[in-house]
């Protein structure tokens, strides 16, 4: 599973799943671009330490992926820096839980320009490189969210389902060039995402922490337990490896058996 030499950007790889899949494509021997929105100069010394322990190299870059601009520049930098990109891995969102009639319309915004249209935006800085070059790899993380719905969740389940359309979209467009699109639909992960989810689930459903993690977040989980942020490093990884050349276009479910209810 070498991707010794190749290039991968992780937006929103500071923490949670980011993180987990910046880890193990520095594992599999990738320099990584690490990245959010915070400018925080301790993520230079974090990126640094880790790819200086899998004999990579890396760099934090700052960008706040909700504006168009930053995500843009993002691949530029990265381009700056390494020479090429090789790998993109749109990862970068948020979550906000409430009901269609009092959810406000800037969090709406805000989640549809940081989950769904920020992956357009990287997308379309990185392909003509990857195209030229022959070879690229798009892994998108969508979310059991982009394949069947909850309530509360509009916002986040809208920009999913899109992400997985975008991603289909790319597979088609790279498809002749030796790049691919694939999405990974995770259900639920326990990140910081989800820890700072469970107040507002809490007050939405009006019950406490252990009746929304077992009725809420893994009800539809067949296997009633979350998912790692190192199984999604895996999964990422074998998307950009030789086994999966002619995977594309396709959401692979993470889930505990949610979608397959
Ligand atoms: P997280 O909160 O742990 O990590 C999110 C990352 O994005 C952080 O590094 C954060 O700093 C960064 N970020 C936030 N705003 C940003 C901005 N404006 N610009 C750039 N970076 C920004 O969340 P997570 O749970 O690891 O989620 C990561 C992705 O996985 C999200 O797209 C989420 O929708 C998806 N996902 C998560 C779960 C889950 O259960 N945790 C399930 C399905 C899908």
């Amino acid at each position: 599973m070498s991707l010794k030499g190749k290039v991968a950007v992780i937006t929103g790889s500071t923490s949670g799943i980011g993180l987990g899949v910046l880890t193990e494509l520095a594992k599999a021997g990738a320099h990584v671009v690490m990245n959010d929105h915070t400018g925080d100069a301790a993520h230079n010394d974090a990126v640094a330490a880790l790819a200086a322990e899998h004999g990579v190299q890396g760099v934090y870059i700052k960008g706040d992926l909700s504006k168009a601009e930053e995500c843009v520049s993002l691949i530029e930098q990265a381009e700056a820096t390494f020479g090429q990109v090789d790998i993109v891995v749109n990862n970068a969102g948020i979550q906000y839980v409430e009901k269609i009639e009092d959810f406000p319309p800037e969090r709406w915004d805000l989640i549809i320009s940081l989950n769904l249209n920020s992956s357009f935006h990287t997308t379309r800085a990185a392909l003509r490189g990857m195209k030229t070059r022959g070879w690229g790899r798009f892994v998108n993380i969508a979310s059991a969210h982009g394949l069947t719905a909850s309530p509360f969740k509009s916002a986040y389940v809208a920009a999913k389902h899109g992400l997985v359309g975008f991603t289909k979209v790319t597979a088609l467009e790279g498809a002749d060039f030796g790049v691919t699109a694939n999405a990974i639909c995770p259900g639920y992960v326990w990140t910081p995402l989800v820890e700072g989810q469970l107040e507002e689930q809490m007050k939405a459903h009006g019950k406490d922490k252990d009746w929304v993690i077992e009725n809420v977040m893994l009800d539809r989980q067949g296997m009633k337990k979350f998912a790692t942020v190192e199984q999604m490093g895996a999964t990422a990884v074998f998307l950009c490896s030789p086994g999966a050349d002619t995977i594309t276009g396709t959401s692979i479910s993470v889930d505990g058996g949610w979608t397959a209810l």
